[in-house]
């Protein structure tokens, strides 16, 4: 089954195919902004492009996927915080790229190909701006910085089917001086010492010292690392409009071609009915939840656990029903591993070393399912259906399970879950852990869900995790 997926820009389902000679897939996602810790809200949208990646490379071959995702490591955010901090802006965002990295392997997300920063690519998005000048797109305002002239592309708005009256609004608030119409962005923001401190770079031909406004650098590094023309674009969904609209403004005027072929927005992540973000402070951080004691695939399994572009509220209830999930999955998994055909240490790459990937037993269905719009959700719950569904023999049998765990093996590669396994020597854990638990679960009983989290973050510096269910709980060591 190829795989079909929403495009915001057509707003119907499309096959994603790779439109080059060479065939290979190329593929942009917007990454983060590296001033602050990346909250769960976050990679929500890159667990979430990470399985695409995934089914991707899968569909057309591991080698035939040329994947981008950028750092952006200048803008007003980073800038702000290098300022408060009173400190370098490379020691602000090296830092905040260090921990986001961690976070990234600890929820086994696959490395792009090309990680770009924006100030490792201030000379292609120069160059970009020039070229963007010479053919009549944008002009150098009174005080340096250069400006997108919007009149000069007639498509703006196809993506967002934004109006030209609440474009002029929304563009109003955010940044009204120096410009010919208030609608027109900022390609290049003129040098301004006391909020730039030591952050500048020699601008476009004809314009002042400065740094590149925040849309061109997605422009610029797609362009150099993946060509004119990329197959899919992607982003959550608050980067729709301006962001997205102005990326394809100013790539196809300065390339004279289509910039993306298929557009893909993911929704957000809530936290009490309201979106998580970093500048409203109601975030959980991945390490804030390990803190507590869950593992980071239980994390991962419950941002895969509602469909990408439906919102998805996070409770901690759900990811205690992700670690319930996780473990019926093991036990299958262990189960069928029992019957002896490879050991638990080799199942993780089974699918690509046995000699029939492409056959599939219960679990085509997960596969059609995430070829279908990326459901996830449903695609999890088809896999426990066919797991609860199926009939082991009551007696010793002479088969040895290698299609059911070839198949499995490449599901979870697909989720991107890793399992655990190996048979762990199930450690009693001492009277402490056990006296803190109690306190816990009481507390818990009690509503009083404050002592609650305290108690479970106890616990967890202890190196034990306590597993809730509805009538009672379990603990487990944490693993080293
Ligand atoms: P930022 O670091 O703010 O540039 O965001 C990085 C990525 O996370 C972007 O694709 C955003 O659209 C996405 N994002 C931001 N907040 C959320 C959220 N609450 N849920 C899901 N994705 C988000
Ligand atoms: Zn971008």
């Amino acid at each position: 089954m190829a795989i079909r997926l929403f495009d915001s820009l057509t707003r119907t389902t499309r096959e994603l195919q790779p439109s080059h000679a060479d065939g290979v897939f190329r593929f942009y996602n917007c990454g983060p902004t590296v001033y602050a810790p990346a909250h769960i809200g976050n990679f929500r949208t890159f667990v979430v492009n990470d399985v695409l990646r995934r089914l991707l490379e899968l569909e057309f071959g591991a080698n035939k996927v040329k994947h981008v995702r950028n750092l952006t490591d200048v803008d007003d955010r980073t800038i702000g915080q290098a300022k408060k901090e009173s400190r370098p802006l490379a020691d602000i965002t090296q830092h905040w790229t260090k921990l986001f990295h961690e976070d990234c392997t600890a929820l086994n997300l696959l490395p792009p190909h090309h990680e770009p920063t924006a100030t490792g690519t201030i000379k292609e998005q120069v160059n970009m701006i020039e070229v963007l000048m010479e053919k009549g797109h944008a002009y150098r305002a009174p005080d340096g910085s250069v400006y997108f002239k919007l009149a000069t592309f007639p498509g703006y708005g196809g993506l967002s089917r934004i109006k030209e009256r609440e474009l002029k609004i929304t563009n109003a608030v955010a940044d009204a001086d120096h410009k010919d119409s208030v609608s027109d962005f900022a390609l290049w923001k003129a040098y301004k010492p006391e909020e730039d401190g030591a952050v500048k770079w020699p601008g476009p031909r004809g314009a002042g010292e400065g740094r590149p406004g925040w849309h061109i650098e997605c422009s610029a590094m797609s362009k150099s690392l993946l060509g004119d023309t990329i197959d899919l674009h992607t982003g959550g969904v608050d980067l729709l409009f301006p962001h997205h609209e102005n990326e394809i403004a100013q790539s196809q005027c300065c390339n004279g071609t289509t910039f993306a072929r298929h557009w893909y927005h993911s929704e957000h992540l809530l936290v009490d009915g309201t979106t998580m973000s970093k500048s409203k402070g109601n975030y959980y951080t991945l390490r804030d939840l390990v803190a507590k004691g869950y593992d980071p695939m239980a994390v991962r399994y419950a941002l895969l656990a509602g469909h990408p572009r439906k919102q998805l509220n996070f409770t901690l209830d759900s990811l205690h029903a992700a670690e319930s999930a996780i473990k019926r999955i093991e036990s299958y998994a262990k189960k069928l591993l029992s019957y002896g055909a490879i050991t638990a240490a080799e199942f993780p790459d089974y699918f690509k070393t046995t000699d029939k990937p492409k056959v599939w037993g219960v679990l085509g269905i997960v596969w059609d399912m995430l070829c279908d719009d990326l459901s996830t959700a449903l695609a999890l719950g088809h896999l426990h259906k066919a797991i609860n569904a199926f009939q082991f023999p009551t007696g010793p049998s002479p088969y040895r399970f290698e299609i059911e765990l070839a198949e499995l093996s490449k599901v979870m590669f697909m989720f991107g879950l890793r399992l655990s396994l190996e048979e762990k020597k199930s450690a009693v854990a001492p009277a402490e852990i056990t006296a803190l638990a109690e306190k816990r679960w009481a507390a818990k009983a009690a509503k009083d869900f404050a002592t609650a989290d305290a108690l479970r973050k106890e616990i967890a510096a202890a190196g034990w995790s306590m597993l809730d269910r509805k009538d009672g709980y379990s603990l487990e060591q944490l693993k080293k």
